[in-house]
């Protein structure tokens, strides 16, 4: 064998590990819990807990915990060793059934938005079978799901989890009115996540106290070349980061994440990694594992990997792909246009239920994608706009239009489609078509919502859409399950989901000033910022969505809300006194420094040559006197405005305060910046505090 696939998921506890450790009925009760949901015996839990622990024991292990995705956004872990005291001052190493299935983490620094208040209810995790358990630095993790005692979810698991078993029984309600699903138990919707990032030196990371503290930078002028060469996209890859790859690869699949494409981005030092696609909770637990590996291996490299939406002013930002379908347990992907009739008519009508999702939803799937960080990208010229859209290209926006027309499609065909009975006619599923400005394109046989944040979890944006969908599927079942002409009445849902919701189809250029027009004639949503988006959350149609398939109650959603609010102004608080620090500590410091160095240039000239020209210091001295003003004023506007929001935040209203951070504070620091920026490209270098945009950008040779 050869060594990738030696190495191959051998740090996981996967079912060929199970099978051939496992007893066989063990096995085979676990298998049910895994793939048909079955509720697990605590004695296969035991047996499971013991083989697990033997299996990590003989792999190095020495400590196992439960791996959960509190509302961070990130994944947190409270390692416990397996020792276990016996006679004789010896220890054994012991994993109970009860350790595996339950832990009860210190929660109470997770935030939770306010449930924990309301229920006095500490938290706890619970085994998620459905995702492997794996090794990881010595550890055995064991993926969870985070709940309250009273049961409302206190992570981002849990919901998506819920949304899964939402969207499988209503798509299982429609696929067996079709014939040839007879054999469909379930679905599964399936994600491939294509994550972006920056590489830069850890010797220019260190220099900067903006990105140690934000992940950004907050001050910093244009270098002269930036991304317009284009020459960086799909560029060689340079040694160094070519050597990252390698590594991160390896340790990638060695736990059994799919690691396949990888590419230089569009902005220097920026790159890009796509797995293949998986089950949509195992692709949320692989891309959390990929971005912690992604910055552990730059480490060991002597590089930082930069995960930040908007790293760098003046650059692309970075993204995450969410590449989004759903597949029956049959391995039919049901947004994969079949060959015969019915199977063409089952695509058209998810098709459908996405649009319709889409439509009706435009403010979750805004939502889900909203954070101070991508707030950079979503409207400015690299990013799908803020605006929901969906791209289906010009083909299949034909066809739907013939069918709503009723008119024929097509050179040969000459007969008007009628859904149901004729052959969807051939059309090219271009896969390469890359209208990369829309938020929500189809790409021949999945979806693509292009408008998450490089830094996100990308389970909020597939709980939203899961749930949206199921949503739609069952409103579509609750009228196909009465029909009695199936086809005749398949035709008429078709042709009225498409009459009602064809406003939110979009081929054109989603970055063009007309679209924003547009879009608002069409009457859909332009959420601009966080602060603005957030709200929409507890709408009352949402509220109901979610409670009834019981992915969030009205609890979870509100806890939901104020913890996205929350977070938004603490990150651009702690931008905010970041600017402030530098401004005052180094900045301004360096600006009078440069001021005082001309004006002793021009004593001195003037001293030993009185005849001696000193125009250019003394026009320096006058533009960096003019600026260290401005940027003084501009500082001291920013401490009062930060004063202010604290007084807000101060009030129990957490979106108002999220407002105030935005107006105000936020527009502060863009000011500063401003000024701050000019100033760097008159000093000289020795003299600028920190490393510039060419040093970071260009800093990995
Ligand atoms: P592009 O750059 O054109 O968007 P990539 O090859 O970089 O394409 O990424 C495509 C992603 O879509 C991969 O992660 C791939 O696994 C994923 N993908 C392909 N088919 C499906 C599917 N049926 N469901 C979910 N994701 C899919
Ligand atoms: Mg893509």
């Amino acid at each position: 064998m050869d060594e990738v696939t030696q190495i191959f998921g051998e740090n996981v506890f996967n079912e060929t590990v199970m099978k051939s450790r496992l007893p066989k009925e063990t096995f085979k009760q676990l298998m049910k819990t895994i793939e048909g949901g079955e509720k697990l015996n605590p004695e296969v839990a035991v047996v499971v807990a013991n083989a697990m622990k033997d299996w990590a024991v003989e792999k190095g292990a020495t400590h196992f915990t439960h791996w959960f995705q509190p509302l961070t956004g990130i994944t947190a872990e409270k390692h416990d060793s397996f020792i276990q005291p016996i006679e004789g001052g010896k220890v054994i190493m012991e994993f109970s059934g009860k350790e595996l299935v339950q832990g009860e983490p210190d929660a109470s620094s997770f935030p939770s938005g306010g449930i924990r208040a309301t229920f006095e209810a500490r938290g706890y995790t619970a085994w998620d079978p459905t995702s492997y358990a794996f090794i990881k630095d010595g550890t055995l993790c064991i993926p969870t799901a985070f709940c309250s005692y009273t049961g409302e979810a206190l992570d981002k698991k849990t919901p998506l989890l819920r949304s899964m078993q939402a969207i499988s029984k209503q798509a299982v309600r429609v696929l067996h009115l079709f014939d040839g699903n007879e054999d469909v138990t379930s679905v599964k919707t399936t994600v491939g996540p294509e994550q972006e990032y920056f590489l830069i030196d850890k010797s220019v990371y260190d220099k900067r106290e903006d990105l140690i503290y934000t992940g950004r930078t907050l001050f910093g002028a244009k270098a002269p070349k930036g991304q317009e060469l284009e020459d960086h996209y799909f560029g060689m890859i340079k040694p160094r980061v070519q050597a990252f790859m390698k590594d991160l690869n390896r340790e990638l699949w060695k736990l059994g994440i799919l690691a396949k494409t990888e590419h230089n981005e569009v902005a220097p030092a920026q790159h890009e990694l796509a797995p293949i696609f998986s089950t949509t909770n195992l692709a949320c637990d692989h891309n959390q594992l990929t971005m912690e590996l992604m910055k552990k291996t730059a480490a060991k490299h002597g590089m930082v990997c930069l995960l930040h939406e908007k790293p760098f002013a003046g650059v692309n930002g970075s993204g995450k792909h969410n590449n989004w379908s759903i597949s029956t347990d049959t391995g039919k992907n049901l947004l994969d246009p079949g060959a015969t009739p019915e199977s063409n008519a089952q695509f058209l009508l998810f098709l459908c239920a996405v649009i319709k999702a889409v439509d009706e939803y435009q403010d979750l799937l805004r939502i889900s994608v909203a954070s101070a960080g991508n707030d950079h990208r979503l409207g400015a010229n690299e990013a799908p706009p803020a605006i929901i859209s969906i791209f289906l290209g010009d083909e299949l926006s034909s066809i739907l239009d013939s069918i709503e027309k009723g008119i024929p499609y097509g050179k040969h065909e000459k007969e008007k489609m009628k859904i149901g009975v004729t052959v969807l006619p051939e059309f090219n599923k271009d896969t390469t078509d890359r209208n990369r400005t829309s938020p929500f394109a189809f790409t021949g046989n999945k979806f693509e919502f292009r408008m998450l944040g490089s830094n996100e979890s990308i389970a909020c944006a597939n709980v939203f859409l899961n749930t949206a969908v199921a949503e739609e599927l069952s409103q579509f079942a609750d009228v196909l399950e009465k029909a009695e002409d199936f086809n005749g009445v398949l035709h008429d849902l078709i042709l009225k989901t498409i009459k009602e919701h064809k406003r939110i189809i979009f081929n054109g250029n989603g970055y063009d000033d007309s679209w924003v027009k547009e879009a608002e004639k069409r009457g859909l949503l332009n959420l601009r910022s966080t602060p603005e988006a957030l709200p929409h959350i507890l709408d009352e149609k949402n509220i109901k969505l979610f409670e009834k398939f019981g992915v969030y109650s009205k609890v979870e959603l509100t806890s939901r809300f104020e913890i996205h609010n929350e977070n938004y102004s603490k990150i651009i608080n702690i931008e905010a006194e970041t600017m402030l620090e530098m401004a005052k500590k180094d900045i301004l410091p360096a600006a009078s420094k440069y001021a005082n160095k001309l004006a002793e240039t021009i004593g001195l000239k003037k001293s030993v040559c009185s005849e001696c020209d000193a125009s250019y210091e003394s026009e320096m001295l006058k533009k960096v006197s003019a600026l260290t003003s401005v940027i003084y004023s501009k500082t001291e506007n920013l401490e009062s405005q930060v004063v202010e929001a604290r007084k807000t935040a101060d009030s129990s209203d957490s979106s108002k305060t999220a407002f105030f951070y935005r107006e105000h504070v936020f527009a502060a620091m863009n000011e500063l910046r401003t000024a701050a920026d000019e100033l760097e490209t008159i000093t000289p270098k020795e003299l600028w505090p920190f490393p510039s945009y060419g040093d970071l950008l260009f800093s990995v040779k």
